[in-house]
């Protein structure tokens, strides 16, 4: 019989290699501005068609190549980077395994046209799925071009494999983002289809962060700087008013390389537990410096796992630094985090809050959602239906509006139930006191509740909508008159992305070749007036994100919607409306927090009273 061993053809090998290194066109972005990157660029261009399925270009102005090197690079372990084993465990270079040109070449057509300085002319070579096609002398500035076209061109079941194109693409942003967090120093820019999606200039870290972010987050950073002898931990966390839902601002990075960990998540998640929503978290931008040889990073072929000799000890580290940072910062004033009091946990204030302009606006701002028959928000309160209420929102209520401190009066509140709101309505009787029209203030169980009626008001419009956007999915209301938003090249770039998912909550929208959307229809419990600046919103939150995947465009809209109606800072309310308010505030899920994340509730506790009493 003959023999049955063979070397598999180079082709073959680097093809096989691919399907590790290169995923997805998100996989090329990453190895070629990495590459970039260590060529010692200032400046990286990045463009990008199709989500990356016809063509990734990155341009840098770095070292360059010289005619050899253009093409020895695309063969397997070529890399100017690692000469020794000992090398590998000390990698600051961001490639290492000299197989990513290669990988990419097998899967694709890719041009790559570079030039050092010393060299009057550059050199272009051409490899199409591995297959040397040419090289040839090129003008070109000095730098490095790589054009990589029709991805996974010989290996269909890649190519179907791929998600859609604003997938593909969020994938791509997200790499870049990891990238750019890390080289603030160098000028970055992203398009999309001829579209700017990222104009970065060279910048501090902050700057940086701002700059992909937006500038929302400039007022909400607090910088990190923790140094012990194992590990240095720098950057930003958020403060507890920053914190979301969404999370798409968790950044992780060691030696300057981003890395996934829900372990030391879990650290930053305790170091904030009390200061914010259990399934919130505020944006965190965190920079470790560890002995290199203390970390294995090669336990993943993308790299982003990575393996510490001292986990729980930088754990712990993390925890208590984040922790103090915040108290330092005077953040979070009035936390006690050793409390073991059950009351509802908000003692948290922010001096930052804003004071927004006072419009005037006219509607009802006292609409029970939870009341489909009720007339009119100036209804007494006996007559209004008790609100539906879990038996969580039940507890709180009760031990909210127990009133006086005694628990003969806390057991009496029980006993009387809430299924007689007048006893309440009674209970309550003028203990609400609304100051500087701003805040409704009233007596607790454990001191003074002081809550925010704007930030309430959020609260309950949100439910509203949300149980509206899920009752009317796919329903559309035609608009008479077709209203015309002009958008920068980013927004309409951004919302032509979510076209599918703004159709399902029920826009009807054509995009126009100039930038522009004709709005054809709109979600049937929106009004006319407010369409265009909900669009807006939707569009901005999403760009926030960046797309995140796990945004929700219902929740984006519903909060959207309930911001177009909430009652402004400044507006007056009767005890009646306050306590309608309150009571609607109560019977949501999640009373303590705006859709946003906002706290809607502090409670002074008698023990802060007393103290400022004693100092005295
Ligand atoms: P690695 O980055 O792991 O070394 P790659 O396959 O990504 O392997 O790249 C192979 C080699 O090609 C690099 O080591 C480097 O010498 C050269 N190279 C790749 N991209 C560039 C670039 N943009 N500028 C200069 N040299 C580059
Ligand atoms: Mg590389």
């Amino acid at each position: 019989m003959a023999d049955v061993i063979r070397l598999m053809s180079d082709a073959l090998a680097n093809q096989i290699a691919a399907g590790e290194v290169i995923q997805r066109p998100a996989s090329v972005v990453k190895e070629l501005v990495e590459n970039s990157v260590d060529a010692g660029s200032t400046e990286i261009t990045v463009n990008i068609k199709d989500a990356g399925r016809t063509l990734v270009q990155v341009i840098d102005n770095g070292c360059g190549m010289s005619v050899s090197d253009a093409r020895m690079s695309f063969e397997r372990h070529a890399t100017s980077k690692i000469y020794s084993s000992d090398d590998l465990f000390c990698i600051c270079t961001k490639g290492f395994r000299g197989e990513a040109l290669a990988s990419i070449a097998a899967v694709a057509e890719v041009e790559l046209k570079t030039r050092r300085e010393e060299d009057s002319i550059g050199t272009q070579v051409i490899i199409n799925g591995s297959q040397f096609m040419g090289q040839n002398p090129v003008s070109t500035p000095v730098g490095t071009n790589f054009s990589v076209k029709n991805l996974f061109f010989n290996v269909p079941a890649r190519r179907k494999f791929l998600k859609s194109n604003s997938t593909e693409l969020q994938h791509i942003v997200a790499e870049f983002q990891r990238i750019v967090l890390t080289h603030p120093a160098i000028a970055f820019s992203l398009y999309h289809n001829g579209n700017l999606i990222y104009n970065l200039p060279e910048s501090t870290l902050k700057q940086r962060i701002v700059n992909v972010f937006g500038k929302g987050l400039n007022q909400e950073l607090v910088p990190v700087d923790i140094d012990t002898s194992i590990v240095r931990i720098t950057g930003f966390t958020g403060k507890p008013a920053a914190s979301k839902k969404r999370s798409d601002k968790e950044f992780f990075f060691v030696n300057n390389r981003f890395m996934k960990s829900q372990y030391f998540h879990k650290a930053v998640a305790l170091a904030y537990e009390n200061l914010v929503r259990p399934d919130c978290i505020p944006p965190y931008f965190l920079y470790f410096e560890v002995d290199p040889h203390s970390i294995d990073v090669n336990v993943h072929p993308t790299k982003t796992e990575i393996n510490f000799e001292n986990a729980s000890d930088i754990f712990r580290l993390l925890q208590a630094g984040i922790r103090e940072t915040l108290s330092k910062c005077d953040v979070a004033p009035a936390i006690d985090f050793d409390s073991e009091s059950d009351d509802i946990d908000v003692p948290y204030f922010s001096k930052d809050d804003p004071m927004p302009p006072m419009p005037e606006v006219s509607y009802n701002p006292f609409y029970n959602p939870f009341d489909a028959e009720q007339k009119s928000s100036r209804q007494s309160y006996q007559q209004v239906q008790m609100p539906v209420r879990d038996k969580n929102n039940l507890e709180n209520w009760e031990r909210l509006y127990s009133g006086g401190t005694d628990m003969d009066s806390m057991e009496n509140m029980n006993e009387s139930g809430l299924h007689d709101p007048s006893a309440f309505a009674a209970k309550v009787e003028n203990r609400l006191v609304q100051i500087k029209n701003k805040y409704i203030v009233t007596p607790s169980k454990s001191g003074i509740m002081i809550i925010d009626q704007r930030r309430a008001h959020k609260r309950v419009l949100y439910q509203k909508y949300i149980e509206k956007v899920d009752a009317n999915a796919d329903a559309v209301q035609t608009l008479l008159y077709p209203i015309t938003l002009n958008l920068d090249v980013q927004s309409f770039a951004m919302a032509y992305d979510i076209r599918d998912e703004l159709q399902v909550v029920g826009f009807d929208m054509e995009f126009n070749e100039d930038n522009s959307l004709t709005i054809k229809g709109i979600p049937p419990f929106l009004s006319q007036n407010s369409a265009t600046e909900v669009v807006n919103d939707i569009i901005d939150s999403y760009k926030e994100g960046h797309g995140n995947v796990s945004t929700s465009i219902k929740d984006i809209l519903a909060i959207a919607a309930a911001n177009r109606e909430t009652i402004p800072y400044g507006k007056q309310l009767s005890p009646d409306e306050m306590r309608q308010l309150i009571d609607s505030l109560f019977a949501t899920n999640a009373p303590n927090y705006s859709p946003e994340g906002e706290q809607i509730i502090v409670i002074v506790g008698l023990d802060e009273i007393e103290k400022r009493f004693a100092n005295s």
